[in-house]
């Protein structure tokens, strides 16, 4: 192509104005549009990255935290649902500042007899409510829970001064505790245990009226340190129920002493697994070790029957230890069957291991411990292998809680042991879910005070993939088939909520205590915005390695929310501040939809725009160079022989500009499209996404474009796009296979369908069967 340069050169200037003057007309902008464009960087809303946290989302060189270890003995009077311990606290300040007091939480406070939190929703009458909620809040007295603290002592025995505001304890120190050093105080408490089962409590009993026993799941059951950092100081925000928790790392020895008939597991290792295992149980428990594709039961149905009956006086002592976990929890009860197996993570071997009352199968025996394995697998391939010696799995009733290495889990079938898919599903999502914790945020630690989405939403983005793989790994467990029925992950499924009313929904970006339907706003919204962001804007390579990457750099430590908007674009090289601007922190939705489409033809003579064009410039067709003109198919002066013919033919300046830049071969080769469209895409919707087009041409052939989400930058409305093809256009989808969100579809189609009514498609699916 020899003169190409030389003659091109010259047309692309004058062609620079003309595209200029065309997109001027074209466009309708607001005054100061670029203020509120959407593709603006996020400086405002990100804090200013330091030398804690780096700009690329990775800790910084001063990066720190502290650490929080516990020395307890807790002792469980089952007689009277009472709880008693006495720890020692042992707490290192690893912060450059010198600290005046800790903060200690004391999350028992909420259900304290004076506590604020059920004054504070002005929600009017429900429309319903479940029996043992309406029972607790207007019939007889108040649960009387919420701790006694005996005393606060420093390390020799002398009591230190200490204030409670509400969920939280101020310790004063007698003087600083410096940068780098350590400080130890004892606390000693008890506090009455709650029924679980009324208002949704974390932690708690179960009462079982038939044998007279309970089933403990225990949580939030001491004393805990709160976190200290450079992000919040200290995050004392209270405990007012719905934002969860943020903790320190730390080593607990943690020594429960419970009835003797008791079966009691919890986070850590057991430390006189001989004293408090009959030999029965130690024969099986080898057995376990050693079993990677079935679990063993190490406490049998008809043994844990038998001990139904026996109230026994006597009491053991389990003895466990931990470390470099943020909080411990532990389950008990005579009442419990016992099963694990072991799973291959690396070179080394972790225990899945269920605890479940009776009430509990046939369904916790056959799926608690195969699921909690499977979780173990998925979630590390896609983080980080499991790091703990084990993960627990427990049984009870309506509970989904996670804590590190042990969960509560819903799921009990009828009294006669037959069950619904639901209650299937239901028990295996919640397993996945819960154990899926231990890596958000039990060890990649998020303040889940502040932050619910950054562990709910990570996490159930990671329990959909789980779910799938699930699906594929035990089709036996699923119907023939199908996929796993996830309930949320997929992206028409958060469609409801993002097209519902805006005056109930609040960005993710907001503290849980304060949004609306959480459930949406912190779980299945981040996790559909994740799976989008995988599936369709990044690609799962980039996706995988960027989320790997933030899973490592902040295992064992605290992210924020920039930290992990930072390293998903760092390590992938994909600007994504539009899309975090558009799912975090807005309550925008997506809708994409085609708008009309105009046909052209080339042809030699300026149309008439070209014409008004040169003539408000006192110009003239002379003073232009030799052009390629598009003629409008419905435009007034349109020659009706420039129809159906090729470029060449009908522009003597392109077979010109043909015969004189390029060889007989590369004419030959040029495929000239015979039909230019120019197709109008709009915007109804806030958020930006990739334009995701399917175009059918008459010769059957189809053509699937994705352009990028930047085609919005310049105009958040409406795009047009110059379309040319060989064959004629019949037929344009947007977002053909629904994995954007798209909250309304009746405009993703030309020509324009008539939208199927819900009983339109029922009746299609009744004849298709
Ligand atoms: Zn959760």
């Amino acid at each position: 192509m020899r003169k190409f340069n030389h003659v091109f050169a010259s047309i692309l200037f004058l062609f620079a104005a003309v595209s200029f003057a065309q997109e001027e007309g074209q466009q309708e902008r607001e005054p100061g549009h670029y203020n509120q464009s959407k593709f603006k960087q996020l400086y405002e809303e990100f804090a200013t990255p330091n030398t804690y946290r780096s700009a690329s989302g990775a800790p910084g060189p001063d990066y720190y935290q502290q650490q929080a270890d516990y020395k307890m003995d807790i002792r469980l009077d089952d007689k009277n649902a009472k709880i008693y311990g006495e720890e020692t606290i042992t707490y290192t300040n690893n912060s450059p500042d010198d600290l005046e007091y800790l903060w200690v939480q004391l999350d028992q406070n909420v259900r304290a007899k004076d506590s604020k939190a059920p004054l504070r929703n002005g929600g009017g009458v429900p429309m319903a409510e479940q029996p043992s909620s309406f029972a607790s809040k207007y019939m007889g007295e108040p649960f009387d829970g919420g701790f006694n603290i005996e005393y606060v002592k420093d390390a020799s025995g002398k009591a230190l001064p200490y204030t409670i505001n509400f969920t939280m304890m101020r310790v004063d120190l007698p003087s600083p505790l410096k940068s780098g050093a350590q400080y130890s105080f004892k606390v000693k408490w008890n506090y009455n245990i709650p029924d679980h089962t009324v208002n949704r409590a974390r932690s708690g009993y179960e009462y079982f009226p038939k044998d007279g026993n309970r089933a403990y799941v225990i949580a939030q059951f001491f004393p805990r340190m709160a976190v200290y950092n450079d992000v919040e100081g200290w995050q004392n925000h209270q405990f007012w129920g719905s934002g969860e928790f943020a903790l320190p790392f730390g080593n607990y020895e943690v020594n429960i002493t419970v009835p003797a008939d008791h079966v009691l597991d919890g986070t850590g290792e057991l430390q006189n697994r001989k004293e408090v295992f009959t030999k029965e149980m130690l024969k099986r428990y080898e057995k376990a070790k050693k079993s990677y594709d079935k679990p063993v039961v190490i406490v049998t149905q008809e043994e844990a029957e038998a001990a139904e009956k026996g109230f026994s006086e006597k009491t053991k002592t389990w003895k466990l230890k931990a470390e470099n976990v943020r909080d411990f929890a532990f389950a008990t009860s005579r009442k419990f069957i016992w099963d694990m197996q072991a799973v291959k993570m690396g070179d080394r071997d972790v225990m899945a291991v269920s605890l479940y009352p009776k009430e509990g199968n046939p369904l916790w025996e056959e799926y608690s411990t195969k699921v909690v394995a499977h979780t173990l697998k998925s979630y590390s391939s896609h983080t980080f292998d499991y790091p703990y010696p084990k993960a627990i799995s427990v049984h009870a009733k309506n509970q989904g809680m996670e804590y590190p290495m042990i969960c509560w889990n819903y799921g009990r079938p009828n009294e006669d042991g037959t069950y619904s898919d639901r209650v299937k599903y239901g028990m295996i999502s919640v397993i996945i879910h819960e154990v899926g914790h231990n890596f958000f945020p039990m060890i990649v630690n998020s303040d889940e005070r502040q932050w619910g989405w950054m562990d709910e939403g990570l996490d159930t983005f990671m329990q959909y993939m789980a779910e799938q793989e699930f699906g594929e790994a035990y089709p036996e467990a699923i119907a023939p088939n199908a996929k796993y029925p996830s309930r949320r992950g997929d992206p028409a499924k958060i469609v409801p909520y993002m097209s519902g009313d805006q005056s109930t929904i609040a960005p993710i970006m907001s503290n849980p205590e304060n949004v609306y339907q959480l459930g949406a706003n912190a779980y299945g919204k981040p996790a559909t915005a994740l799976n989008i962001l995988r599936e369709t804007v990044m690609g799962r390579e980039l996706f995988d390695h960027a989320f790997k990457t933030y899973a490592q750099r902040w295992k064992f430590k605290h992210p924020t929310p920039e930290d992990f908007f930072r390293t998903m674009e760092d390590a992938s090289a994909v600007d994504l501040d539009y899309f975090w601007r558009g799912w975090f922190y807005t309550t925008d939705y997506v809708d994409i939809g085609v708008k009309g489409i105009k046909k052209y033809y080339v042809s030699d003579k300026p149309t008439k725009k070209m014409r008004e064009y040169l003539a408000a410039r006192n110009m003239t067709e002379a003073d232009l160079p030799p052009l390629v003109y598009l003629a409008d198919e419905e435009s007034e002066d349109f020659d009706t022989n420039l129809k159906g013919k090729a470029p060449s033919e009908n522009s003597k300046t392109l077979k010109e500009f043909m015969m004189d830049n390029m060889t007989a071969a590369e004419r030959a080769a040029v495929k000239e499209p015979k039909y230019f469209y120019e197709v109008t895409y709009e915007k109804p919707g806030g958020i930006p996404m990739p334009l995701i087009v399917e175009y059918t041409y008459a010769d059957g052939t189809v053509k699937n474009i994705t352009y990028p989400a930047e085609i919005w930058r310049k105009n958040d409305k409406e795009v047009k796009l110059v379309v040319s093809s060989t064959s004629e256009l019949k037929s344009i989808v947007v977002d053909p296979k629904m994995e954007t969100a798209d909250i309304d579809t009746t405009n993703n189609s030309w020509p324009r369908k008539e939208s199927q009514s819900d009983f339109d498609k029922f009746k299609e699916n009744i004849k298709g069967q």
